[in-house]
């Protein structure tokens, strides 16, 4: 029980005696894309490694995505390899109706599959591997070793406050929780800190798809629908245009993600409040307007929905090195640095007051280098991130944030953290050329 002095303004707490549930060399907090790849890559190199997560279940957005396609493991129409190439085959081959492969313009060859199936596949995998995980436990807070070190990390759960202490941490908590905590410096939003909108994705069943097909040939994002509804005076939001949706993996079901709630922090809580309310509005509206306008959805109902809002972005962290706009553009090869091959498009959506996407062109057969030091907080020493929090450009970070992707810059920030562990050596300095080879080694394909 912690000793509190209360202030008007504030509350002091005096002294909490935390017990230390883990020790041991790496801790990978946050269960998504980029926490899964790393947490795998630095458990089976023999270190002892925790996977913490707050939800119920592993695989962030893979997992409560309704299916959101799994993309950017084929940069240059080849395979990053490695854990993603590992867990996407993993999803492709459980069955005939888990997953499959389409070709998008713009992005390449993506998975699209049952997020159901794939929450199922990634818990019988870490149970297989025999990996460490908590789940339902939130990161609150970090112990420091020194300025620049951080020794352990808090939990909050149902078990109360406790601590785990380990000589490495991958922070994949997709808004840099621990580095914030740490006290790292951090960037938000493009250059006028906006972010892009917030999505909660969710599937509609009893459609008749051959008649959906049908009609989005003519009308892709049901604009005249939408005309329509509005001059009847039925609400549909005018951020939410109906531009991205496509068959669901189920019979009769079509995949929609189209709510965009503008200008919410996903590291404020009581934006991220709003945005959830607002994103289960908008989902109703949306229902009203499919079943009363959008032809073979008369029937139609919400399977299921997101577990919570999705966030693009949040914080990026200032790091060793930086990815630039111009190093997607010009797809630029960093052969000494690398640590994975990328290609995406800026898919930069609902950001502030902007009505465009900008989708600029990165050859879907060629690719940019993603070097080491993006992942390295300039900050900390024994920290790394792995996720959509690694230092960018937002532009450049809106290109490569793919699931699978994460998945092989997860391989990296895992490897990574098992070497500076065992060497006692910071991020900053350990040795790219002996990374890439354990990552070469683990089947994942650089380039190089
Ligand atoms: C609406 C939307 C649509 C998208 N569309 C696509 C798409 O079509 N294809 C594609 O490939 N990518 C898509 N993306 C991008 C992709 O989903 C993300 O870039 C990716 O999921 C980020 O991975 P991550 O591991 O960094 O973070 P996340 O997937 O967010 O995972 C972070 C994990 O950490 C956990 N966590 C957070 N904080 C804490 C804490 N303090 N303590 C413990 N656990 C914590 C979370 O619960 C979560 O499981 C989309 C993203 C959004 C939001």
């Amino acid at each position: 029980m912690a000793e509190y002095d209360v202030t008007n303004f504030n509350v002091i707490c005096r002294y909490q005696n935390l017990p230390i549930r883990w020790t041991g060399d790496v801790i990978v907090a946050g269960g998504g894309p980029g926490g899964l790849g790393a947490a795998i890559a630095a458990h089976r190199s023999g270190a002892k490694t925790i996977l913490i997560e707050k939800n119920g279940f592993l695989g962030g957005m893979m997992s409560y995505g309704c299916g959101m396609p799994l993309g950017g493991a084929y940069p240059g129409m080849k395979s990053i390899g490695g854990i993603a190439e590992e867990l996407l085959s993993l999803v492709r081959n459980a069955g005939q109706d888990a997953a499959d492969v389409r070709h998008i313009p713009l992005f390449g060859d993506w998975y699209f599959h049952d997020s159901e199936f794939f929450k199922s596949l990634i818990a019988e995998f870490v149970l297989k591997e025999k990996m460490e995980v908590l789940l339902h436990s939130f990161v609150s807070d970090v112990i420091m070793d020194s300025k620049r070190r951080v020794k352990g990390i808090v939990i909050d759960s149902k078990s109360g406050r406790e601590v785990l202490i380990g000589k490495t941490i991958v922070d994949a908590t997709g808004d840099a929780d621990i580095c914030t905590r740490a006290g790292a410096h951090y960037e938000v939003g493009d250059e006028h800190g906006d972010l892009m909108g917030v999505t909660i994705p969710y599937i509609l069943a009893d459609v008749d798809t051959e008649k959906y097909l049908k009609y989005i040939a003519e009308d892709k994002d049901f604009s005249k629908l939408r005309a329509k509804a509005k001059a009847d005076g039925i609400f549909t939001n005018e951020d939410d245009k109906f531009g991205s949706h496509h068959l669901g993996q189920r019979p009769n079901t079509v995949f929609v993600n189209s709510v965009r709630v503008r200008n919410i922090n996903g590291t404020k809580v009581e934006e991220l409040t709003f945005g959830e309310l607002e994103s289960r509005v908008r989902m109703l509206q949306h229902l009203n307007f499919f079943r009363k306008y959008v032809p073979g959805f008369e029937k139609c109902y919400i399977a299921s929905s997101g577990a919570e809002i999705g966030v693009r972005d949040s914080r990026r962290i200032i790091g060793e090195d930086y990815l630039t706009q111009e190093d997607c553009l010009e797809v630029r090869k960093q052969p000494d640095k690398t640590i994975l091959r990328c290609q995406g498009p800026f898919d930069d959506i609902s950001r502030g007051k902007r009505t465009d996407v900008s989708f600029n062109q990165v050859d879907v057969n060629d690719y940019y280098d993603i070097p080491y030091g993006v992942l390295v907080p300039k900050d900390l020493d024994n920290v790394i991130v792995s996720g959509r929090t690694f230092s960018s450009n937002p532009r450049a970070q809106a290109g490569s944030r793919g699931q699978g992707l994460l998945l092989g810059m997860g391989q990296a920030a895992g490897t990574a953290a098992v070497m500076a562990a065992r060497e006692g050596a910071a991020f900053k300095d350990i040795n790219i050329k002996a990374l890439q080879k354990q990552l070469v080694e683990a089947g994942c394909d650089l380039g190089i």
